[in-house]
């Protein structure tokens, strides 16, 4: 049996662990962290469970695809149900609430209530995304690039050309579509991924169009069941997870990774599949330079990373009746400003907020009678950030957040209602999981980071190395880290089928 050592217990790390060891191979993790998900992490405090990074729930057909492919029951592992609706979504200082469904019905009332034109709009616009979407998904999202003739071929150029000739997404949503709290509903999604709608290519855009048409998901337990349902089936399959085992190094020797160094020594295998952040990955556990290839460590310092996140988690002394919706977005009052501040580094004066409160869904991530509220703010990930993180930054944002949320109907005494608190800011993503410059989503989708520009699983310059996770092909979000696992484990098995 040959053996596969996967670095991390990310998403990406166990869903190709699991492909891997169902297909016969001999597979262990090593993860630094103590629990497995990565940044689908848990916080747990006082009675309070947060999840700390992803929590909402899209494609659920690519989450319960890893259990179904051994045979298994994914809703024995991760339930789930369907939101309606989706979220609220709050304007001008709190007074302006639009609910948001992925009904039909229910979406064409929120757009007819607006302006007919806009509803009108609306429809002509979701029918370009899913035109586009069906490019995607048959021609970019699903496959790797291995060679540059894979991409510069005349099928799939054409397919490329279909893509950018729909135009680019905020342009032809401004023609279609006035209302600018409506357009701020379905453009600010591509910030999902560390990307400014602005800039993103146009195969970003079909983020809204999927919330919209396949909805939005909740799994009984929080998100972090996810994490721990797959580590439960990797074991189950006979696999083998070493938490609080940080590796050190890729052992590479005449091109061809053999192993890993760890603080307990060297321990060899066929196979490494490396999901701890590319970026960081090449600068730091590959010591072999010929290995790198181009990814010197100037070159992925040059490289376009995501936007960060500061998140809170607070556990409240009540509940908060008033908001009924367990996602909710507070619209800064000027979105594009925002997102400039976000991605030119600049110190952010009125913030976009959203508030995951999975308590809603979830009474036994809070104590009962009471609320634990997540509130994420997207910022500039550290080497665009003109700014130092130190306390007085946190507490800035902390202060900015607040004030967000306190606008609120129910939820103007909040400060007075918290009984216990902690934060994430990108000095921690960095340090905790090895982020790249804190960058939550990888390395940023530009045109010139996408597809075949994007870091490929397999290893260009050294063999029996392979990459998953959010800074590969085909980029970050859990359904698409989940794509890059299948992509990556199956790159692994073809080149050992050779
Ligand atoms: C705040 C936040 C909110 C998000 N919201 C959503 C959302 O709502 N929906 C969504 O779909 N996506 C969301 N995402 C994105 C999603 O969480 C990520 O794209 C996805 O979880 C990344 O998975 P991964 O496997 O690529 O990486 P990671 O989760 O980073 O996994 C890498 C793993 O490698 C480990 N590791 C690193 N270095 C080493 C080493 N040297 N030795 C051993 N182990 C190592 C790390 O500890 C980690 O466990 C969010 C992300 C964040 C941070």
């Amino acid at each position: 049996m040959k053996k596969v050592i996967v670095i991390g217990a990310g998403v990406a790390g166990l869903a190709s662990a699991i492909r891997l060891q169902h297909a016969g191979y001999e597979v262990e993790i090593y993860e630094k962290e103590s629990l497995p998900g990565g940044k689908m992490h848990r916080i747990k405090r006082e009675g309070y469970e947060f999840d700390l990074g992803p929590t909402i729930v899209m494609m659920p057909e690519l989450y319960r695809e890893v259990f179904e492919l051994t045979g298994r029951n994914a809703d024995d592992y991760i339930p789930m149900k369907k939101l309606s609706p989706m979220y609220s979504a709050y304007f001008n200082h709190g007074t302006e609430k639009l609910k948001v469904s992925n009904d039909l019905v229910q979406l064409m009332e929120l757009f007819e209530g607006v302006d007919e034109k806009d509803a009108e709009g609306f429809l002509k616009y979701i029918s370009d995304l899913y035109q586009r979407f069906n490019i995607a998904k048959h021609h970019f999202l699903q496959r790797p690039f291995r060679e540059s003739k894979d991409f510069y071929n005349l099928s799939t150029l054409t397919q490329g050309l279909k893509l950018r000739t729909l135009g680019n997404a905020e342009n032809s949503m401004a023609k279609y579509i006035k209302d600018k709290r409506l357009r701020d509903i379905i453009s600010f999604q591509t910030l999902y991924i560390g990307i400014s709608p602005a800039k993103s290519p146009s195969l970003y855009t079909i983020i809204p169009m999927i919330e919209f048409l396949y909805g939005v998901w909740f799994i009984e337990g929080g998100m972090h069941r996810m994490a721990t349902a797959m580590a439960d089936l990797f074991i189950e399959l006979g696999g083998r997870i070493h938490y609080n085992a940080p590796v050190n190094e890729i052992l590479i020797e005449n091109s061809r990774a053999i192993g890993i160094r760890t603080n307990v020594g060297m321990i060899y295998a066929d196979y490494i599949m490396c999901n701890a952040d590319f970026p960081y990955a090449q600068k730091n556990l590959v010591k072999d330079v010929k290995a790198k290839g181009k990814y010197t460590d100037h070159y992925i310092d040059k490289m376009d990373y995501s936007c960060s996140c500061f998140v809170l988690y607070l556990g409240m002394d009540k509940q908060y009746k008033e908001i009924d919706d367990i996602h909710n977005f507070i619209f800064s009052e000027d979105l594009d400003d925002n997102i400039e501040q976000i991605f030119e580094g600049r110190l952010l004066t009125d913030p976009s907020i959203y508030m995951y409160i999975a308590s809603k869904e979830e009474p036994t991530m809070a104590p009962a009678g009471k609320d634990g509220l997540y509130i994420l703010m997207p910022i500039s990930e550290l080497s665009t950030a003109q700014y130092e993180w130190n306390e007085e930054t946190v507490a800035y944002y902390r202060d900015k957040a607040l004030s967000k949320v306190e606008t609120l109907p129910g939820m103007h005494n909040i400060r007075n209602e918290i009984v216990t608190e902690t934060f994430i800011s990108p000095k921690e993503f960095r340090k905790q999981f090895n982020a790249y410059n804190g960058a939550t989503f990888g390395l940023q989708p530009t045109l010139l980071q996408s597809n075949h520009l994007r870091p490929q699983s397999k290893a260009t310059h050294c063999e029996n190395l392979y990459f998953t996770g959010s800074s590969t092909h085909p980029g970050a979000g859990v359904p698409i880290v989940l794509l890059s696992s299948k992509i990556a484990a199956e790159e692994l098995m073809l080149d050992d089928a050779l």
